[in-house]
């Protein structure tokens, strides 16, 4: 009967797409499909399994990850790309305190997952400096390890703890960013050992902030990581971007 209420009050415009606040939402706090259509959603068959992106050249790797050292993790899966309406959704969630936006990622987070037959046992969020969680008042990568969670059935650990703030990292060359990342997570939970880890963060860039997590996870016993994230950042402005 309930299902019946919503669906009614959805056909009847009650609810709003929190995406972009038109009356196109179906109460389960999903964007609308006008706004999902704008989103870069990305394929789950023939991913890049560095970066979660299309494969562009013959190899394995998009040409984008080739520039890379090896990954410490076996595979990546990205949701979108990071440009458009779904870089802006991020954006809003992460510092336009939109937490709730949080839901509608982790529900299409959960969708290509399923897609994808990825196997895991844990979930493992990226985590935030404690300075930038009092600027934020919220850890996004939290909330929606708490909402897959939910979804997946599977459990969140927040096993890593960010031991220094690093500078946006557009602001650094990269042999900086790579020392200013190195021993910048620390273990905090023992739990994950002989576990395979899904580590979940919201965007991807050059993969270096999730290769420094996976390798702290392995360095103390984890199994296997596999890497989840909600956007990657297409190539083209990669260079200019402030996440890792
Ligand atoms: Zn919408
Ligand atoms: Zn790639």
């Amino acid at each position: 009967m309930k299902e019946f209420l919503r669906r009614f009050a959805a056909w009847c415009g009650f609810f709003r797409c929190p995406l972009c606040e038109e009356k196109g939402g179906n109460g389960r706090n999903e964007i609308c499909p006008e706004c999902r259509e704008q989103l870069e959603l990305l394929p789950v068959k023939g991913r890049c399994r560095g970066c979660g992106g299309r494969i562009d050249s013959a190899l394995a790797v998009c040409s984008n990850c080739m520039a890379y050292p090896e990954r410490p993790y076996c595979d990546a899966l990205a949701v979108m790309e990071y440009s458009g309406a779904g870089r802006t959704l991020i954006r809003q969630m992460k510092f336009g305190n939109r937490p709730e936006l949080a839901r509608p990622l982790a529900m299409l987070a959960a969708e290509k997952l399923r897609e994808s037959g990825m196997e895991f046992d844990v979930i493992v969020p990226v985590p935030i400096h404690w300075r930038r969680f009092l600027e934020r008042s919220y850890n996004q990568t939290e909330l929606l390890g708490t909402l897959l969670a939910s979804e997946t059935g599977k459990p969140m650990i927040k096993a890593l703890k960010k031991t220094r703030a690093t500078p946006h990292q557009s602001r650094l060359k990269k042999s900086k960013r790579q020392k200013f990342l190195k021993n910048s997570f620390a273990l905090c939970d023992r739990s994950i050992e002989g576990k395979n880890i899904l580590l979940l963060d919201d965007v991807l860039t050059t993969g270096a902030t999730v290769s420094t997590a996976a390798k702290e996870l392995l360095k103390n016993g984890a199994n296997s990581v596999k890497v989840l994230c909600c956007a990657r950042t297409p190539l083209k402005i990669r260079m200019s971007s402030r996440n890792g």
